[in-house]
């Protein structure tokens, strides 16, 4: 997802460029007019009118290069609105009055101060627009022109514009901000999901865990007992401790490991290499796979596999593969993880002798929910996060697979160097 802030600054570039835009479409259409006006002939001044839009030209060249945020601000913008009313209103007098055709130019005018003004704010530069135009048109053609129908019937189409113009400039308004909140809900939502997913499988390997710290914890007070049976042995019993040791800081790691997973933790990246992450993720889901008679091979290539990672994501996407894997394998079988690089990127395979993924549901294992498991097996969420996760890390994942011939998942992550 595109963070908020490089949004709002999308916007304000848009913004800024249609305004831009319009301000050249009021020059074309100025342009085109006075090219050809049946009235060219009776243009006051063929000089000044020149010099006004080269004038306008520059200003707008100008414009181009004022910082966007700048630009936006409320009294640049107006200053702008009112610069350009003024501007078409002394062309059109210039003209000789209403019966150019230059009008029209106004109706731009109002569009660009339509832009994210209050309907009220537009309605005030209108009236501007009425009160300037209706002085040009007495002036060139006395107050008879004034009462002219064809020219009274421009005024109050020029607040009708102004009205509706505004009116849905204001509606697409309110549409962006409510997107722009319907977008943050569904961060949140999101990230609440990848916690909930992570939570679900952290329940299914915790039986595995306390296993495993079980056996560690058996084969601790095995060996107290025979340092015990066996005081005064001081070289033998020296071993023995030395394994207590190593067994209980076994027993840390994976329980502390289990913990670290399974904390929300925070968005940090940090450079790592696969193969350790692999590693610690393997030890997570070691017992789960053991007692479902899953083997796994590790083959992983000698060079290192750096990526630039939130550990516990990636974690999660891996222990979703192997868990997917024993899934798939209801009477044992073999799990090759293979780890290389490949150029720019680091590649990462799992490889099973499961059933297969069949061809009609190839479209769908992506999708939030979809699941082929029993009740309770599981949510159909781990597939669609690991996309998501794997797009956050500017990875893909993919899959092949034949029904009846196993499944090989795959991720391609871009190498640090
Ligand atoms: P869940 O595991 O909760 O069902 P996933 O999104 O992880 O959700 O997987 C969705 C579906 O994809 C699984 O229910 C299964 O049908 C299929 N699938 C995933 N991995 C494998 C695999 N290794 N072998 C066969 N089918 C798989």
């Amino acid at each position: 997802m595109t963070p908020i802030l490089e949004k709002k600054d999308i916007e304000e570039k848009k913004a800024k460029r249609l305004i831009l835009f319009l301000r050249w479409m009021i020059f074309i259409v100025l342009m085109f007019l006075f090219l050809y006006s049946k009235e060219k002939e009776s243009i006051k001044n063929i000089k000044l009118v020149n010099r006004l839009l080269l004038f306008f030209i520059i200003s707008n060249v100008g414009l181009g290069f004022v910082p966007c945020k700048k630009f936006l601000l409320n009294k640049i913008r107006y200053s702008v609105f009112i610069f350009d009313t003024v501007f078409v209103s002394v062309l059109i007098y210039l003209a000789s009055g209403a019966d150019v055709e230059l009008y029209m130019a106004y109706f731009l005018v109002i569009f660009m101060a339509a832009l994210g003004q209050s309907i009220l704010l537009s309605l005030i530069i209108t009236f501007l627009i009425s009160i300037l135009y209706g002085a040009i048109v007495m002036q060139t053609n006395s107050i008879a022109g004034m009462y002219n129908t064809s020219v009274l019937i421009r005024i109050p189409f020029l607040f009708v514009v102004a009205l509706f113009s505004s009116y849905f400039a204001q509606e697409a308004k309110k549409y962006k901000v409510n997107l722009r909140k319907v977008e943050n809900l569904y961060g949140e939502v999101k990230s609440q999901l990848f916690q909930s997913a992570k939570l679900a499988s952290v329940g299914t390997l915790a039986s595995g865990v306390i296993h495993e710290i079980g056996n560690l914890l058996q084969i601790i007070m095995g060996t107290a007992e025979s340092i015990k049976r066996h005081e005064g042995r001081t070289e033998e019993n020296r071993k023995r401790i030395k394994d207590i040791c190593e067994v209980a800081e076994q027993g840390g790691i994976i329980s502390r490991g289990l913990l670290a997973f399974s904390h929300k933790g925070d968005e940090r990246y940090e450079n790592l290499d696969v193969k350790r992450i692999l590693d610690e993720s393997y030890e997570l889901v070691k017992y789960n796979l053991e007692k479902d008679r899953v083997q796994v091979i590790k083959r992983y290539s000698e060079e290192p596999c750096s990526v630039s990672v939130n550990r516990n994501q990636i974690k999660q996407v891996i222990i979703n593969f192997m868990n997917n894997a024993r899934d798939a394998m209801k009477d044992g079988g073999k799990l090759l993880v293979t780890c290389k690089t490949e150029g720019e990127k680091v590649i990462v395979e799992f490889i099973d002798e499961g059933g297969g993924i069949p061809d009609k549901i190839r479209d769908k294992v992506f999708s939030p929910f979809f699941t082929t498991k029993e009740e309770g097996g599981g949510t159909g969420l781990g597939l669609s996060i690991s996309r998501d996760i794997m797009t956050q890390h500017n990875g893909t994942i993919d899959f092949d697979s034949r029904e009846g011939e196993g499944a090989t998942f795959r991720i391609i992550l871009p190498k640090c160097v």
